[in-house]
C-alpha cells in the first residue's frame, strides 16, 4: 500500500485534533462543552467555528458545503452550496457564516413527512449536529464539506432518522446514570450507546446489472431460475477474495479511512458474490452516519471498478440475502461497559440488573424491535432459514441461562458452572465471568459477551430506528427500576428481589436453541411471543397506545411524529411493491413474451422443416417441447393479466394502511404466480435467446 493508514486516517474529518489546532482556546472549550454535555451553542462561537471549518475545507480543495441529513427515505440527502460570495469589483470571495453552519432551509415538501407538513408550509430546517464531526467528501463533483445535521419541520417535529436517535441516546443516558448512582458510581455523568453494524452486500458485474431492469429499478431480481450451483458447497464463506473484489475493497477502505470511518473487517459471506464489511464500533449517532457513508461509498467505488453493489436484503431468490448485525452496548463516561459482567461480585450484580432490564425491554416491546427491522426486502429474508425468524427472542448462552434458571427456581443461585458464590443481602448469586464459549447464529437478539447483537436489521436500511427503539425501550425499564430502587429501604435486598422478579416475569423471551427450526415457531406461539411475518403487519406497533406512551414519556417521539412515521412506512411499502409489479409487467411484456414467441417459432420452423425433409422421422421431442413451452406461455399470459388487473385496482385505493395491505395480500402473491412460469421457461428456452443475464452469470461470473 502506497499510503500508510495512520497518515490518511481521518484526514478528511474536522475532528478534535483539527479543532484544537485551528480554534481559539475559548471557542474550542465552549464547543467541547456543547458536544459533551449537550449545552446550547453561542452564535458567536458558531461564527468562529464556521470560519475555521471553511478555511480548512478550502485548503483541502473544497468548493461547496452541504447540510448532510437523513430524511425518512432511509438514505441521505444533500443540497450543495458553493462558498462563493460576490464582491463589488465583480469578483468573488469564499464565505461561510455561522448561520450557514448552524441552520439550513431545504424545501421540505419533497421529502416524506407522513402528513406532518402540508406542502404549502414546505419549510423544513436542517440543524447542525455538532456531536458528529463535519467531513470532506471527494468525488466527480469535487470536494464537498459535509455537515451532519438533523432535519425538522417548521414546527419542530423531526422529519429525519437522526433526531429521534439523538433524543433516545439522551433518554438512556439519563436513566442509566440513575442506576449507576444507585450502585455508588457517583462519578458517572453520562452513559453512551456504542454501536458496531456489520454490513453485508453483493457485488456483481456492472454490464450484466445494466441488462436487468429489475435490478436497476428495484435492487433485486424479480425473475431468475436457480443455477446448478448455489451456495451448497459452503465454499464462498471466508473464501479467498477475488482479485477484482479485492481491488474494490482496497479502494473502499482508503476512501472510508480518509473520512474517519474505521473500516476494520472484510470477508466473503455465505452466498456467492456476497461480502461483509464491519467498522469498529462508535457512538450510536456516529455509527449511524458512518453506516450511511459506508453504503454510499460502496456503491460509488463499485461503479469505478465496473461493478454494481447490491444492498437489497434479497437480491436473488433461493440464495442467502443480506442483513446488518447491529452490535450494541452501553458505556459510562468513566469507561465501564455496563454489559460487561465485570470482575467483582458487585459488578456482577449490576450487570445482572442491566441484563434483566434488557430482557424485560425486549419482551415488552418485541413488536417495536420488529418494525425497526422491517422493510419490503426483509420480508423475503426473515424466517426463511437463512436469517433470524420474525419472532424476537434473546440468546444468553448456557452459563447465563443457568444463572437465570437458578434465580427463578430457588430465588437464589448457589452454583455457577465456574466460579464461586456471591451474597446479596441474605441471598446468593453465583459469580461468573465473560462467557466466550457459545455462539448462536440463529438468534435475532444475542448476548455476545459484552454487547447485544440485534441481527434482524435489514441490509439497506438506516440503523437509526433500530437503535432509537433499543435505547428507548431499555431506558424505560431502567427508569422504572430506578424509581423502585431509589426508594428502597434495603438496597441489596431490593436489587436481588427486582432481578429475580424481572427474570421470572420475562424469561419467556430467552431462547438458546435453533431459531431456524419449525419447533421454535410452535414453542414461541405457546409462550405467547408475537410472530409478525411482514412489514405491513409490523407497522401498527409504531403508533400503538403502548408505543405512544413509551416514546412520549422519554421525549423521543411525539404522538404526531409516530403517526407520521406509520404513514411513511405504509406509503413506502406500497410504493416499493408498486414499482416491483410494474417492472415485472414491463419485463414480461417487452422481454420475456417476445423471447418465448421467438423460441416457439424456432421450434415450429424446425418441426416443419424436418417434416418436409424426412416425413416419417420422429419429431416427438420437438413437438413436446413446443407444447410444453406454449403451455407455460399461456400460464405467463394468465398470470400477467391477473397482475395487471390487480394493479389497476390498487391504483384506485387510497394510499395508507388499506393500499399497503392490498399490495401485501393481493399483489405480492400475484407477482409470485407470474414469476414461476417465467423461471420454468428460463430452463427450457435457448440460451442465446434469453434476454437477461441468468443467476449463474450474475453470481459466478465477475
Ligand atoms: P462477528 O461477525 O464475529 O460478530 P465482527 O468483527 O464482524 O464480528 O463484528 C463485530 C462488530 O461488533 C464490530 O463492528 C465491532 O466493532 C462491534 N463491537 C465489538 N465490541 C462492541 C461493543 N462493546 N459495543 C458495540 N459494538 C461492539
Ligand atoms: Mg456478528
Amino acid at each position: 500500500m502506497s499510503e500508510r493508514i495512520t497518515d490518511i486516517f481521518a484526514i478528511d474529518v474536522f475532528n478534535d485534533a483539527i479543532m484544537v489546532e485551528r480554534l481559539p482556546k475559548k471557542t474550542y472549550a465552549a464547543l467541547k462543552k456543547t458536544i459533551e454535555n449537550g449545552e446550547d451553542l453561542d452564535p458567536g462561537i458558531a461564527e468562529i467555528v464556521a470560519n475555521a471549518m471553511k478555511d480548512w475545507a478550502i485548503e483541502r480543495g473544497a468548493t461547496h458545503y452541504t447540510h448532510w441529513f437523513q430524511p425518512m427515505t432511509g438514505i441521505t440527502a444533500e443540497k450543495h452550496d458553493s462558498f462563493i460570495s460576490p464582491t463589488n469589483n465583480g469578483k468573488v470571495i469564499m464565505e461561510f457564516s455561522g448561520k450557514e453552519l448552524v441552520k439550513g432551509e431545504p424545501d421540505a415538501s419533497s421529502f416524506p413527512s407522513g402528513g406532518l407538513r402540508a406542502t404549502f408550509e414546505a419549510r423544513g430546517y436542517t440543524a447542525w449536529d455538532c456531536t458528529s464531526p463535519a467531513f470532506l467528501r471527494e468525488d466527480a463533483a469535487g470536494v464537498t464539506l459535509c455537515i451532519p445535521t438533523a432535519f425538522c419541520s417548521y414546527t419542530g417535529e423531526a422529519l429525519d432518522m437522526k433526531t429521534p436517535l439523538l433524543r433516545s441516546m439522551e433518554a438512556i443516558s439519563t436513566q442509566a446514570v440513575r442506576i449507576c448512582k444507585l450502585f455508588g458510581h457517583h462519578d458517572v455523568k453520562r452513559v453512551t450507546t456504542y454501536v458496531g453494524p456489520e454490513q453485508e452486500y453483493f457485488l456483481i458485474d456492472k454490464q450484466k446489472y445494466l441488462k436487468r431492469n429489475d435490478l436497476i429499478f428495484t435492487g433485486r431480481t424479480l425473475f431468475g431460475a436457480m443455477p446448478p450451483k448455489g451456495q451448497e458447497m459452503d465454499d464462498h464463506y471466508y473464501g479467498s477474495i477475488k482479485e477484482r473484489v479485492a481491488s474494490f475493497m482496497k479502494e473502499l477502505n482508503i476512501e472510508l479511512w480518509k473520512m474517519g470511518v474505521t473500516a476494520k473487517t472484510q470477508h466473503n459471506e455465505a452466498a456467492p458474490a456476497q461480502h461483509e464489511l464491519a467498522p469498529i464500533y462508535a457512538t450510536a449517532n456516529i455509527a449511524s452516519d458512518h453506516n450511511q457513508l459506508i453504503m454510499e461509498c460502496m456503491k460509488k467505488v463499485a461503479n469505478r471498478h465496473g461493478l454494481a453493489c447490491l444492498l437489497h436484503e434479497k437480491p436473488f431468490a433461493g440464495v442467502n440475502g443480506s442483513g446488518k448485525h447491529n452490535n450494541w452496548s452501553l458505556v459510562t463516561n468513566t469507561g465501564k461497559n455496563l454489559l460487561d459482567p465485570g470482575k467483582t461480585p458487585h459488578e456482577n450484580i449490576q450487570f445482572l440488573l442491566i441484563l434483566s432490564a434488557v430482557l424485560q425491554a425486549v419482551d415488552e416491546h418485541a413488536d417495536l424491535l420488529r418494525i425497526s427491522a422491517a422493510n419490503p426486502g426483509n420480508d423475503h429474508r426473515l424466517g426463511a432459514a437463512e436469517a433470524p425468524p420474525a419472532i424476537i427472542s434473546v440468546f444468553v448462552g448456557t452459563q447465563l441461562e443457568d444463572v437465570l434458571i437458578q434465580l427463578i427456581e430457588t430465588g437464589e443461585a448457589r452454583s455457577c458452572k465456574e466460579g464461586g458464590r456471591l451474597s446479596v443481602g441474605v441471598h446468593t448469586i453465583p459469580e461468573f465471568r465473560k462467557d466466550a464459549t457459545d455462539r448462536n447464529r440463529t438468534s435475532p437478539f444475542a448476548f455476545t459477551g459484552n454487547k447485544f447483537e440485534f441481527r434482524m436489521v435489514a441490509s439497506s436500511m438506516s440503523i437509526a430506528l433500530a437503535n432509537t427503539v433499543l435505547n428507548t425501550i431499555v431506558a424505560d425499564v431502567l427508569c422504572r427500576m430506578a424509581d423502585e430502587l431509589e426508594t428502597a429501604e434495603n438496597f441489596d435486598l431490593a436489587v436481588h428481589d427486582l432481578i429475580k422478579k424481572t427474570v421470572t416475569n420475562h424469561h419467556r423471551i430467552v431462547f438458546n436453541g435453533n431459531g431456524y427450526s419449525e419447533e421454535w415457531v410452535k414453542e414461541a406461539e405457546r409462550r405467547g411471543l408475537p410472530n409478525i411475518k411482514t412489514m405491513v403487519d409490523a407497522i401498527p406497533a409504531i403508533n400503538s397506545e403502548k408505543s405512544i406512551a413509551l416514546f412520549s414519556k422519554h421525549n423521543v417521539f411525539s404522538p404526531s411524529e409516530l403517526h407520521s412515521r406509520a404513514e411513511v412506512l405504509y406509503e413506502s411499502y406500497s410504493k416499493a411493491i408498486n414499482i416491483e409489479a410494474k417492472t415485472m409487467i414491463s419485463m414480461v411484456n417487452v422481454q420475456f413474451i417476445p423471447t418465448i414467441i421467438k423460441y416457439t417459432k424456432r421450434l415450429a420452423d424446425a418441426i416443419n422443416s424436418i417434416k418436409a425433409a424426412v416425413p416419417d422421422v420422429d419429431i416427438s421431442v420437438q413437438t413436446d417441447l413446443l407444447k410444453k413451452t406454449s403451455k407455460l406461455l399461456t400460464e405467463v399470459d394468465q398470470a400477467l393479466k391477473k397482475l395487471q388487473d390487480l394493479m389497476e385496482e390498487a391504483s384506485t385505493i387510497e394510499v395508507g394502511v388499506k393500499s399497503a395491505n392490498f399490495f401485501k395480500d393481493k399483489v405480492v402473491p400475484a407477482m409470485q404466480e407470474l414469476r414461476a412460469p417465467v423461471d420454468a421457461l428460463e430452463l427450457i428456452v435457448d440460451k442465446d435467446l434469453w434476454p437477461v443475464p441468468t443467476y449463474g452469470e450474475l453470481l459466478f461470473e465477475i
